[in-house]
């Protein structure tokens, strides 16, 4: 599956210089520790990206610009592209319940995803990169789809080999007391992690408005 490969802080600016909210930092998160130190490009620069971005004098944003912009934004945070997520929206207006909450359901339960929120990876891009090169059994078997969707039940654990390489040692010492969301069971021991449920919106701390994304699709 393709990925995006240009650069990425310029995608925080973006948002959050046109965040539905003015005067927010929005931050995605998209390069680790990074995002956490001086460094990053949104403590540095608040104007959005482009020059013409830059003026002052910018035009109110609309409604329609509002819902592009909020469901730009979650697309950003999973790493996903257009047309995969158009299908994850057509997947979530199917089931039951509010569509932007299974929307983020969908995404959550990604096994990139699972990863990054395990602590077992600093980015959900490292933790793409790690399903890539086959560093975790799923149910028992080895995987390499960063997407694979994962449901109440299913187990996730680090291949033993990949857990004595320098890296895992540095990730298993990042991991170890960080928090992990209610809807996971990590044994920290072993390296391994069991999904008990899908997450609820309460359960995801991702900062999106939802609902202007299922609007920005209803039109
Ligand atoms: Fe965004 Fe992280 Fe870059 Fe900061 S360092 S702009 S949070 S991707």
């Amino acid at each position: 599956m393709a990925r995006y490969t240009g650069p990425v802080c310029r995608m925080c600016r973006r948002e959050s210089a046109s965040g539905t909210k003015p005067g927010d930092k929005v931050k995605l998160f998209l390069k680790g520790e990074r995002c956490l130190s001086k460094k990053c490009a949104v403590e540095r620069r608040t104007a959005a990206p482009g020059q013409k971005a830059a003026t002052k004098n910018r035009p109110k944003v609309s409604e329609f610009g509002r819902q592009l912009r909020e469901k730009q934004k979650m697309r950003r945070i999973y790493g996903v592209l257009e047309r995969q997520f158009e299908n994850y929206f057509v997947k979530a207006s199917r089931r039951k319940g509010q569509t932007g909450t299974a929307l983020l359901g969908l995404l959550e339960t990604r096994l990139d995803n699972v990863v990054y929120r395990l602590n077992l990876a600093t980015s959900r891009k490292q933790a793409r990169q790690l399903v890539r090169h086959r560093h975790f059994m799923l149910n028992g078997r080895r995987v390499n789809i960063p997407s694979a969707q994962m449901r109440p039940g299913d187990e996730l654990a680090l291949v033993g080999t990949s857990a004595k390489s320098p890296l895992f040692e540095w990730l298993l010492e990042y991991a170890k007391g960080r928090r992990v969301p209610g809807w996971l069971e990590y044994d920290e021991q072993n390296s391994k992690a069991k999904i008990l449920a899908v997450p609820t919106r309460a359960d995801i701390d991702t900062n999106v408005e939802e609902q202007l994304i299922v609007e920005y699709y209803s039109r």
